[in-house]
């Protein structure tokens, strides 16, 4: 390969012991099988091999359903595995997506000692997180989620949370951000929004991000990391893409399942997009495939209103599992609200920078560039 190459990995495929009402995964279960030692020894192998030679670091992404349900002993082998076919020089990183009701002390031993960066999913205050996030029995699991939040943070383990913004928490954008950092001290906050059977509301969905946007900005900026604000500032001021979502195009960011099967993106975990299967062929192969170079193909056409938007460069028309059939992105209403409304603060940052200023002082040049925009 002569471009590196990402690859999230389902060791227990959906199986979660949560029964969250906006999941979108079929397969709802706490038991099944877990990926083979043979298969994960096979997708380490090749996942490293064939990184171009410039790469000098790989990273691990676990995810689900609930990663952790493949147990501890799963992952002190993974990294048995990973220490034996890293190159020299190159770094090896290691991040888990997890509901967070599985860590146990000897979880954040493990976590800690190899410097795992764990996704924690909460959505907010427990009113709002347990109306969506329930175990099979109806038991709520904001207590149990919070309490390993803690204790991870206590351990210094670099966490990030990730916040699905549904029907409950969508009207609550400076509330729930404010609960993140006042409350749980967060560093890292991802925003999700629910796009399927209970799509919110596109205009509720740009007001939630201007709303956590104007909290950001009064204390957050430049000491909070919210992936799609940065990602922005990134594009706009940078002129790099950090987030697929508002990228040109997608297909860097490979599934694999756990008896190896490889797709094209974790949002297609699907037949049409099922690319070959690790155990029998190279990334390589599988990556030069029509059906994978029909999905990047796919994932570069929109709706016509898009061609023409005029914050195209910076949306890109968002994920393409948002978009109906004529390609237009379901929440669009919300991202045009949303960006057109930022633009003009990400130059503010940016001009902070270029004068060597911290980025706080960023309502000094607010107005001036407001008038410009305008
Ligand atoms: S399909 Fe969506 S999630 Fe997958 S790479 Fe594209 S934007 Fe990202
Ligand atoms: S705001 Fe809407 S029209 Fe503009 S690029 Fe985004 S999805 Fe397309």
């Amino acid at each position: 390969m002569n471009y590196p190459f990402h690859l999230i990995i389902k060791p227990v495929g959906d199986q979660c012991n949560l029964n969250c009402s906006y999941c979108f995964y079929k397969e709802k279960s706490e038991e099944g099988t877990v990926m083979t030692f043979a298969t994960l020894e096979k997708l380490t192998q090749q996942y490293i091999e064939e990184q171009p030679g410039s790469c000098k670091e790989v990273q691990f992404v676990w995810q689900g359903g609930e990663p952790m349900l493949a147990g501890l002993s799963f992952y002190q082998h993974a990294m048995v595995l990973q220490e034996k076919y890293r190159r020299p020089g190159m770094a090896i990183t290691n991040a888990i997506q997890t509901n967070g009701t599985l860590i146990t002390n000897r979880w954040i031993e493990f976590l800690k000692q190899y410097d795992f960066q764990v996704g924690i999913s909460i959505d907010g205050m427990a009113g709002v997180h347990d109306a969506e996030r329930i175990y099979y029995t109806g038991k709520s699991s904001h207590h149990k989620v919070i309490e390993a939040y803690r204790k991870l943070q206590k351990a210094a383990i670099t966490t990030n949370i990730l916040c699905v913004v549904h029907q409950n928490n969508v009207g609550m954008g400076k509330q729930i951000y404010q609960y993140f950092v006042n409350d749980l001290k967060a560093k890292n906050i991802q925003f999700l929004p629910v796009v399927g059977q209970a799509t919110i509301a596109p205009a509720l969905w740009g007001e939630f991000l201007v709303q956590s946007f104007g909290a950001w900005c009064d204390d957050g900026v430049g000491r909070v990391s919210v992936q799609l604000f940065d990602a922005s500032y990134a594009r706009i001021i940078q002129g790099i893409e950090t987030f697929c979502v508002h990228s040109h195009e997608c297909g860097q960011q490979l599934a694999a399942e756990r008896n190896g099967d490889i797709f094209s993106c974790d949002q297609y975990v699907e037949k049409q997009h099922h690319i070959g299967n690790v155990t029998s062929e190279s990334f390589n192969t599988m990556l030069a495939k029509p059906v994978h170079n029909e999905f990047v193909s796919m994932s570069t056409r929109h709706d016509i209103a898009c061609q023409s938007c005029e914050i195209k460069g910076l949306c890109q028309g968002g994920c393409p599992k948002h978009r109906d059939q004529h390609g237009k992105n379901k929440l669009c209403e919300g991202y045009y609200r949303f960006f057109t409304h930022a633009i003009p603060y990400f130059y503010a940052f940016g001009e902070c920078v270029r004068r060597n200023m911290p980025v706080y002082q960023y309502r000094r040049f607010l107005p001036e560039i407001t008038m410009k925009i305008a």
